[in-house]
């Protein structure tokens, strides 16, 4: 692990840039209080809340830009989110980042020994397949790969 990275830390990097930052992921305990701060105080436009089952929350979407604000509400205590509130409170959960070819990115990053959370992309909400990559790696930013998912 220790040699790979040495071998990245002059030459070509790993891989592509990805893209832009395709949202920022916030961690709230209301989603309704919260949307109603960023759209009513801020102006920000809201485009839509869904639920995610699989993460036990509900998501909601703000535009800002080429870029999304994503608010995450728990929907139940066992909510990855509930414990992120519960230990760190209310704030910035994940920045994610716009890739293409998201498995290769994965791929390329595990074989770097880079630590994943997510080794295959997951559908997330707004029909994006997600991957994170475990704050450890990333100096401690909960990071997610996001590409549109092929409908
Ligand atoms: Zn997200």
């Amino acid at each position: 692990m220790d040699t790979q990275h040495q071998e990245n830390s002059g030459g070509q990097p790993l891989m592509e840039s990805p893209r832009k930052i395709e949202h920022i992921g916030i961690a709230v305990k209301n989603l309704e209080d919260s949307l109603a701060f960023y759209t009513q105080m801020l102006g920000m436009k809201w485009l839509g809340t869904e639920t995610v089952e699989s993460e036990q929350v509900r998501v909601a979407f703000l535009a800002i830009g080429e870029s999304h604000i994503e608010l995450l509400e728990p929907t139940s205590d066992d909510s990855p989110i509930a414990k992120f509130i519960e230990k760190k409170g209310e704030g910035i959960h994940h920045i994610a980042l716009s890739v293409d070819n998201q498995q290769q990115r994965l791929n390329a990053l595990q074989e770097a020994g880079v630590r994943l959370i997510n080794e295959t992309p997951k559908r997330g909400a707004h029909n994006n397949m997600v991957a994170f990559v475990h704050p450890k790696a990333t100096h401690g930013v909960l990071l997610e790969l996001c590409e549109k998912a092929e409908l």
